[in-house]
């Protein structure tokens, strides 16, 4: 059986990538959709082929519970309605993925993972990159040490933001923050899975130069970790640069992905050599991943627990910004949200 995905938010991540992802999924295929404008609804209705009983508004949402064809809610709406969809979903009785960031803050992410374990269902987070094949590889190439201990782990997600100063990504009442909550949150998963340990502390900078255009959100932040067994980090994240890069520097070699967070293809290469691997649109691998683990009990690859320890460290971060860069002690449990 394939299991049916409900999308809640019909914006552009849902419109050119979920959607048609999931007409190539063999898991799980595109059975209802959530959307506060009815004329989307009758697009959507007519494009895909869905019946107007798995059609939903914001406050009919909760009828979704007797929807048999629903077994997945998918949120995909600004960060300030993650928690709330993803809690009402659970209380739905429908398994969730929640898009990154998985919320505002810390709290609301305890929220949700106690919503989805009192309801009994499973909870993933919309990160796309731990089914991709050059991501898989870098996390190969760390637990199995192919080329010794990674000593220095470098990450740079960033793009250059223009157009509509008021997009609810530049809104902080809507988003939580800005490039840190949108493409730090890359950089610092590429820093943690690049060497396998979630870090212990963190030190933190901000940087602005357009506070015109970027008016109560971050421009661009670096930041430095301290890994547990002497290796260290850097990030930067920015919404006024272009960067998207992976890089860790081993006892024996390296290895490096360039760009390595996008929707690819990705490209990697490591001191032996480039790698290749064929590419298929990561967000139908991820939502199949998510199925398996649903209908098989496969691996989860990107669990609530992931979107937490990610927020632990915005939090820090954040909070070392404040203090003036001082070093913030994260305090996570090793091997916390790693995945499968
Ligand atoms: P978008 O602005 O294109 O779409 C947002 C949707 O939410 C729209 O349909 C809009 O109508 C709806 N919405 C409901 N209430 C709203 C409000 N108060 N203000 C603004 N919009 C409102 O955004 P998007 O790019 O589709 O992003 C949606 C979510 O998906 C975000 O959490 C984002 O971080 C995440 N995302 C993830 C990836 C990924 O690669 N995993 C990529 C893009 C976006």
């Amino acid at each position: 059986k394939k299991l049916g995905v409900a999308l809640v938010g019909l914006g552009s991540y849902s419109t050119y990538q979920l959607a048609p992802a999931l007409q190539q999924t063999a898991y799980c295929h595109l059975a209802g959709i959530v959307t506060g404008t009815p004329q989307k609804a009758r697009q959507w209705m007519q494009t895909y082929g869905i019946g107007a009983e798995h059609v939903y508004d914001y406050d009919s949402f909760d009828r979704i519970a007797a929807d048999k064809a629903i077994d997945i809610v998918y949120v995909v709406l600004p960060n300030s309605m993650h928690a709330e969809f993803s809690i009402r979903a659970a209380k739905a009785g429908k398994h969730v993925i929640c898009e990154k960031p998985m919320a505002m803050n810390v709290g609301e992410c305890d929220a949700i993972m106690a919503a989805c374990r009192e309801a009994g269902v499973k909870l993933g987070v919309g990160y796309r990159l731990h089914s991709e094949p050059y991501t898989r590889e870098v996390k190969r190439l760390v637990r199995e040490q192919a080329f010794g201990r990674v000593r220095f782990v470098g990450a740079d997600a960033a793009y250059i933001s223009a157009g509509n100063p008021d997009q609810w990504r530049l809104d902080k009442s809507l988003s939580g923050g800005g490039a840190l909550m949108n493409m730090g949150v890359y950089a610092i998963q590429s820093c943690i899975y690049g060497c396998g340990k979630n870090p212990v502390s963190v030190s933190a900078r901000e940087f602005s130069t357009r506070p015109d255009y970027f008016r109560d959100t971050d421009e661009t932040i670096t930041a430095q970790f301290e890994f547990p067994g002497g290796t260290v980090g850097q990030m930067m994240t920015s919404h006024n640069a272009q960067a998207n890069r992976l890089y860790a520097s081993c006892d024996r070699g390296w290895f490096e992905l360039q760009p390595a967070n996008n929707y690819g293809p990705l490209s990697g290469r490591t001191s032996e050599g480039p790698m290749s691997f064929p590419h298929e649109s990561q967000q139908k691998l991820q939502m199949d991943d998510f199925a398996r683990h649903i209908l098989e009990g496969t691996p989860n690859r990107a669990p609530g627990e992931m979107g937490k320890r990610d927020m632990v460290v915005v939090e820090a971060i954040y909070r070392s910004i404040r203090e003036g860069g001082k070093a913030i002690p994260i305090d996570l449990p090793e091997g916390y949200g790693m995945g499968g």
